[in-house]
């Protein structure tokens, strides 16, 4: 658990990551490892910010002296707004996560470090189950990588309308793990325990079972995936944070004292 500060109380710090709730973010101590390991001064601390406060929150955190903010649930899309100038990909998501405060500039880091975890795994075919936020990150950057794509979630009109973003998606009426290379757990069922009831006995045995919850233990999902290869979302923590990290320092921030302090 982190020491989280409401935004009007939050000392100086270099970075921070703001969100709501934000004191089980993982982001402070991987941060941290990476800001060491670069010998780079500075803080990195988490700051609660409510959705309705957080342009009010920006421009207070920008006037303390702030270099760079990560954004996490609710605050991506007001995060957009509050930035002068928004990356295409941020700016198609709706989704801001990294912010460089001093020139209100704003990127999203989760779509290409999603895509930088599956990178070294075969194959162009992926299964997104859900259709929130992440699975919004997830899908738009496997469409521009060419991917091609199946969606399903249980809302079905929330996948179409995600679908109807790009060309090219296929929107499936259930949820299925057949015909795919990497299979995405981009819902939120895992933390209840649901392992969304695939059938993984019509799976690829080479396919790639990601859920982007993070999780030492296997969550259901991954459990039922039998012995295919896993992933669980600290992966996609870490490359997403060091993207950002990068972002802010203009140099290569190197992933595996991230990895490590995440447990990975
Ligand atoms: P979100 O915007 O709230 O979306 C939740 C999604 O889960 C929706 O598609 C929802 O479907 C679906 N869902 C929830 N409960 C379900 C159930 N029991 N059965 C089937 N579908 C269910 O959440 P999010 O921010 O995208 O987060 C989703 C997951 O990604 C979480 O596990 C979160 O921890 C993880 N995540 C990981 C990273 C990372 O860096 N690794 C980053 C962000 C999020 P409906 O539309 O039908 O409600």
């Amino acid at each position: 658990m982190n020491l989280v500060y409401p935004w009007r109380e939050a000392p100086l710090a270099r970075f921070a990551v703001i969100g709501d709730p934000v004191s089980h973010s993982l982001s402070p101590k991987m941060q941290h490892a990476a800001l060491r390991e670069l010998a780079e001064p500075g803080e990195y601390i988490a700051v609660q910010v409510p959705e309705s406060e957080v342009e009010p929150a920006l421009d207070h955190l920008a006037d303390l002296g702030f270099e760079g903010i990560n954004v996490t649930i609710p605050n991506k899309a007001a995060a957009c707004r509050w930035c002068r100038t928004v990356s295409e990909f941020a700016a198609t998501a709706d989704a801001v996560n990294t912010i460089a405060l001093g020139s209100r500039s704003g990127i999203n880091t989760d779509g290409p470090g999603f895509l930088e975890t599956i990178a070294a795994f075969p194959g162009r075919r992926a299964t997104v189950l859900g259709a929130g936020g992440s699975a919004r990150a997830v899908v738009l950057s496997l469409s521009a990588a060419r991917y091609e794509v199946q969606l399903w979630n249980r809302t079905e009109s929330r996948a179409t309308e995600l679908a109807a973003l790009v060309p090219g998606i296929t929107v499936l009426n259930k949820p299925s793990v057949a015909n795919a290379d990497i299979v995405i757990n981009a819902t939120s069922a895992s933390l209840g325990g649901d392992g969304l009831n695939l059938d993984w006995s019509e799976a690829e045995l080479h396919a790639l079972a990601y859920d982007l919850m993070y999780s030492a233990e296997p969550t259901v999902f991954l459990a039922s995936a039998g012995d295919r290869p896993k992933m669980d979302g600290r992966e996609m923590l870490v490359a997403q944070g060091a993207l950002a990290m990068g972002f802010w320092l203009g140099r290569p921030v190197p992933r595996e004292p991230m990895r490590r302090a995440v447990g990975i």
